[in-house]
Order: C-alpha cells, then structure tokens, then sequence
C-alpha cells in the first residue's frame, strides 16, 4: 500500500473520469436502493453508576420562537444572542427533555417522565417520545415499578399517562416531592394564581393530570433514601419542592439535577438568569450556585433534563458562570 506514485495516481484519476460519465446512472441507482429515512433514529443511551445501569431515555426536544420575556431578567436581545452563540434556529430556542431510567437491580426506576402524548396539544412528533424510546430500548412501561417525579410540572409529569388517559406504567408507584405535593394540589394557592396565565394552566394541568389517582401517590422528604440507591437532594426555587438526585452505587455516584438549570446554553452559562418557568428566581439562583459550586468541586457526573441529549455530562466552573462538558459516547458499558 505504501508504493502508492505519480502513475498509479495517474491512472486512479483516468478511472475516476471514466466512471463520471456513468456517474448520473449510477446516482439514480443508488437513491432508488437507499430512500431518505425522514425520521430520526431512537433515542436512548445506557450509562453505569457502580452496579446500577441507567438509561438516558429522550423524551424530544422542543424548538419555538423565544418568548419576549422567556429570560426574565435580561432584555431579549441578550437572550436571543445566547441562542445564536448556540447556533440555534434563527429567533429560535431548542429545550430537550430527558426522563432517566435507573435499573438498581431489585427495581424499575423511572425519573421524570417527560410530556406525555396529549391529543390536544399536538408536538408534531418533537416531544411526548418517552414511551417509544423505552420500548426501543426494550422496557416494557408494564415492568416499571416506580416513577419518581422531580417537580411537578408538565413536562416532568404528563407523560405519567397514555394518549387515551390511562395510566402510562400502570404498576408503577408514584413518589411525588411532599413540598411540591402540597403547594400544587392546595386550591387556596390555585384560587392566588388565577392572575397569572402560566401558573393558573401550571395548577390546571396537575389537577387534570393526578384526579382520580390520589391514592397511588407517595410523597417524599428531602435527604431521604426514595428508592434503593437514589437519595432526594433539596433543589428549591424553580417550584416549592423540585428536588434533584443522587444515584450511588459502590464509589460511583451520578448528580440528576432535574431542572436546576433549563437549558445549558442560557443558564449554565449565566447563572443569574431567570428562566420564566421559576417559581422563586432568587431561590432557584441560589439553588444553581450551590449545586454546580458541589458538582464542579467533587467533579461529578451531573445528568440534567433539558441538557441536549444523552444530556449527561460535567460541569466545571468558568468565569462567573458554568460550562457543560457532555461525555463521549461510550460503546461498552
Ligand atoms: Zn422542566
């Protein structure tokens, strides 16, 4: 291979021209053989904590125009220059989702379970995957046994039922953040939110989404021990009682910070921004710091829902903000 010279080039290229005279021949061959797939391949991406196998399951990514006030803080211009330093569609803003599913051995565990496939808010397909990315990844949603939620906001919990209205996992258990519980299904706070759009539909859609299943939900403390490995951390701000997660097993452990941040580009970036989703921005501030000040510091593995799928990575500190070191995919576990 290596006595490759000038007349053997010679003769590749005489061969190359002529084989582009039956070049638009064999084109037309080729697309015949080979169509465009048009649609993207599953979504899945298994990682391990010790002896505990997680699945990265991706539940979509939504991309609409930037609301004018999506970052509450800062002018518009400032955050539609952070989604053009993200090469993000013009005018645009791309929000991944991505539930996390924790075999611990002894149980089916799944964290979040993303939007949910509802027949009046059509996606067009970019959110509401979570049920056919777990059967790609072979999970029956019949085997899971319990579903953890972070907070409880749509994206986070829609998915806990199927198109029709059943139950998505129907044996699985339902372990809710006490704090977020009592704050969401108080009608005394529903009746103070009816002046603000976004949390009258917040406080709407959890009353249409756990009516009638009261009783399969348990409510969890932070600190706590909520699964076999899976430890509740207090991640206050963004709601009462959203709550992140560490995953030990061994000497390992995995961060899932759930929505400490949304998206990286913005607020991992800027950590003094306030997503309008936040319930407290001052707390969910103060949450962000401390949280990235441990993970950067104990160099950990950090999962986070709206991070661009598999959405695990590092965080380490840069400037007066964070930045996002996304693992490599690894083809052996
Ligand atoms: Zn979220």
């Amino acid at each position: 291979m290596n006595d490759l010279n000038r007349r053997d080039l010679l003769a590749a290229a005489a061969a190359i021209g002529a084989a582009s005279a039956l070049s638009p021949l064999i084109s037309q061959q080729a697309n015949a053989a080979a169509p465009a797939t048009a649609a993207q391949a599953p979504g899945f991406y298994r990682y391990k904590v010790g002896t505990i196998e997680c699945t990265s399951i991706n539940d979509g990514a939504r991309t609409f125009p930037l609301p004018d006030k999506w970052v509450t803080n800062v002018s518009k211009d400032a955050a539609l220059a952070a989604a053009e330093a993200a090469y993000m569609p013009k005018g645009m803003v791309t929000v991944p989702f991505n539930p996390q599913l924790i075999n611990t051995g002894g149980k089916f565990v799944l964290l979040d379970c993303g939007n949910g496939v509802s027949v009046l808010e059509p996606t067009k397909g970019q959110a509401g995957r979570t049920l056919q990315n777990l059967a790609a990844a072979g999970v029956d949603p019949k085997s899971i046994d319990i579903v953890i939620m972070s907070h409880l906001h749509p994206d986070h919990t829609n998915g806990i039922r199927a198109a029709d209205g059943s139950m998505a996992f129907p044996n699985a258990q339902i372990m809710v953040p006490a704090k977020d519980w009592e704050f969401w299904m108080s009608d005394e706070n529903a009746a103070k939110a009816q002046s603000n759009e976004m949390m009258k539909g917040y406080f709407a859609n959890v009353k249409k989404i756990y009516t009638g299943i009261e009783s399969k939900v348990a409510k969890f403390d932070w600190d706590k021990e909520v699964a076999p490995g899976i430890t509740s951390i207090a991640a206050p701000g963004h709601t009462p009682g959203h709550t992140a997660f560490a995953v030990a097993s061994g000497g390992s452990k995995v961060l899932i910070q759930s929505d400490v941040t949304n998206i990286p580009e913005f607020f991992l970036r800027n950590p003094d921004w306030h997503v309008a989703y936040d319930f407290d921005p001052e707390l969910a501030q103060k949450t962000r710091h401390k949280f990235y000040d441990m993970a950067s510091a104990e160099k950990a593995t950090v999962v986070g829902f709206h991070f661009p799928f598999p959405a695990v990575g590092h965080v380490e500190r840069d400037g007066k903000g964070y930045r996002l070191i996304p693992v490599a995919f690894n083809p052996v576990l």
